[in-house]
């Protein structure tokens, strides 16, 4: 993996005045990266964000996508449709949907193979909470995730990008150290080389507070091979450091 991946989830932040300038800004100071950024945005504003990006070598995604692939699911919103507004990543599995939507991990394995039957590359979220941490689980939780996604997956699972996130580090500044960070991203390629022959293929990016002073550290890692931004991706000067960061 050279070209590493920064991409910003804005969560369930913005207004079309505010994206109009954090899209601008960021795509004016990004003439120089050489790493791939996107950004996944609100639902309502990928028509928006569509026309602004348009031409750019900026990417936008989806922060969800349905498991469904169309029908009476009211509130859903399709892979296919997400398709029409030229997305091309989908956040899938983040924690903030496993905790306050009961995601469970064949949902998400689900959500990754609609995603991926339309073209979409999902960003699969894994990571343990501070509990499971402190009980010596990181590992078994992380596997556990991972491997429902590969299952339902098969052969496709080239076509994925790993978040590894781990849950005490999301929203909280606190970051997980690089070496923290490594051993979990080296047993997942550990776990993806068993499914595809080529799992240097697969990003891995890490999320969790990572912001322009830790970023640099942190895709030094051997198996880091991108971030999953939150927080500082809502500010175009802290989104473009660690753009910068990854452009190394
Ligand atoms: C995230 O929401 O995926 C995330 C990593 O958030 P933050 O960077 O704010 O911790």
């Amino acid at each position: 993996m050279t070209r590493k991946w920064i991409v910003g989830n804005w969560k369930m932040n913005g207004s079309l005045s505010a994206n109009q300038d954090l899209l601008h800004a960021i795509h004016a100071g990004l003439s120089t990266a050489s790493c791939q950024a996107a950004v996944c945005v609100p639902a309502p504003y990928l028509a928006q964000v569509q026309q602004q990006l348009l031409g750019s070598a900026l990417w936008w995604g989806a922060q969800d996508v349905s498991a469904h692939e169309q029908g009476a699911f009211t509130g859903e919103v399709s892979a296919a449709m997400l398709r029409d507004f030229g997305v091309r990543v989908a956040i899938v599995g983040h924690s903030e949907r496993r905790q306050y939507h009961g995601e469970t991990d064949a949902l998400v394995a689900t959500k990754a193979q609609r995603a991926l039957a339309a073209g979409i590359t999902p960003i699969v979220c894994v990571g343990e909470t501070l509990a499971e941490r402190e009980a010596g689980q990181t590992q078994a939780v992380v596997k556990r995730q991972l491997a429902a996604v590969i299952h339902t997956n098969g052969h496709c699972i080239s076509e994925i990008v790993v978040a590894y996130e781990p849950v005490w580090a999301i929203g909280t500044g606190k970051t997980a150290s690089p070496e923290q960070a490594q051993e979990v991203h080296a047993l997942l390629r550990a776990q993806l080389a068993a499914a595809t022959d080529h799992p240097e293929r697969i990003p891995l990016l890490y999320g969790g507070s990572m912001n322009a002073a830790n970023a640099a550290s942190l895709l030094a890692q051997l198996d880091i091979d991108g971030g999953l931004i939150g927080g500082a991706s809502l500010k175009a000067a802290d989104f473009l450091s660690i753009v910068a960061a990854a452009s190394q």
